[in-house]
């Protein structure tokens, strides 16, 4: 269980992550998570910065697609202007295969082309990898980090390297 609860790799923010070597390991789909991965939890406004770096993606030639658990909600500014762009399933029901495998048909990618970047375990990296997708697990939301507060307490509990480290983590808590 804990095997399929490990991300790949795991990055800081969305904004650290090398996206050329993801294309150099042959990965041209980003399926990216919203709250908490895009911005903080709830957000009515997507960060600029954000929508800047998925646009930039989308230039430099990755099929980009959002997989959120968000409910489709025709009020909600910060999806709807993703939606505008690229391709969103909402309601996903992460981590069922089901939304991610409508995502992939929309980019048209298979999954060992894809890569999932959220910061759950229990849902954007339980999903991935039930899948065989490749998954990035972020450990700070994008907004703590842009207001240069970095909250070491909202390090991922969900990235377990041994038992030892299980053990002073505390398991997979606070509904990570
Ligand atoms: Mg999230």
């Amino acid at each position: 269980m804990w095997r399929r609860l490990r991300a790949s790799e795991s990055a800081g923010t969305i904004y650290d992550i090398d996206y050329d070597r993801l294309r150099a390991l042959g990965k041209r789909a980003l399926l990216f998570d919203v709250d908490n991965t895009l911005g903080e939890r709830g957000m009515k406004t997507l960060p600029e910065r954000s929508l800047r770096l998925v646009l930039s993606l989308v230039e430099r030639g990755f099929r980009v697609g959002i997989l959120t658990n968000r409910k489709r909600n025709a009020d909600d500014p910060a999806v709807l202007t993703l939606r505008e762009h690229i391709p969103v399933i909402h309601a996903a029901g992460k981590p069922r295969r089901s939304g991610f495998r409508e995502l992939l048909a929309a980019l048209d990618a298979a999954p060992e082309e894809a890569v999932m970047i959220g910061d759950r375990c229990l849902t954007d990296v339980l999903g991935a990898n039930r899948l065989g997708i490749y998954s990035i697990q972020i450990r700070s939301t994008a907004a703590r980090v842009t207001a240069d507060r970095a909250d070491p307490e909202s390090e991922s509990e969900c990235l377990p390297t041994s038992t030892a480290d299980r053990a002073r983590r505390g398991g997979c808590h606070r509904g990570c």
